[in-house]
């Protein structure tokens, strides 16, 4: 077995610099056992190529991403549903807090006219209290 003999795989995956690759043809053509690997390698790529398989192991195999495809994107598609209940759920809290706060507006503006008048009131009465003594 020469030292070229090695670079039989390297070449058939055209790995080889050209410069080795032009000397590893040149052995080719001197060596039976690397003429033989090299025939057996091209068989064995003949083989698994695609378009050799049976019609319907293709078929299965371009089957399976559809499926593959729900078993990646269900955990996606349920975290964005939480999302979207999650912004439903803080928009509805924040728009009750909305209108909380705004009937504490009206609240505090009823109690607060409340209370002016009746500041008003007492004011009247002190001053008429204090004019009578
Ligand atoms: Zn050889």
């Amino acid at each position: 077995m020469n030292e070229q003999c090695k670079d039989v795989s390297l070449y058939f995956y055209g790995e080889l610099d050209a410069q080795r690759a032009a000397s590893f043809e040149k052995h080719l053509s001197s060596c039976p056992q690397c003429r033989k690997d090299l025939a057996f390698l091209r068989q064995v790529q003949t083989a698994l190529l695609p378009s050799a398989a049976p019609e319907k192991a293709v078929e299965r195999v371009l089957r399976r991403p559809a499926v593959g495809w729900w078993r990646q994107m269900w955990k996606p598609v349920l975290s964005a549903c939480c999302a979207v209940f999650l912004v439903c759920v803080f928009w509805a809290s924040v728009s009750s807090q909305r209108g909380l706060t705004d009937e504490r507006v009206e609240w505090v503006a009823y109690v607060s006219a409340e209370a002016d008048a009746e500041f008003n009131s007492f004011a009247a009465d002190l001053a008429v209290f204090e004019e009578e003594f």
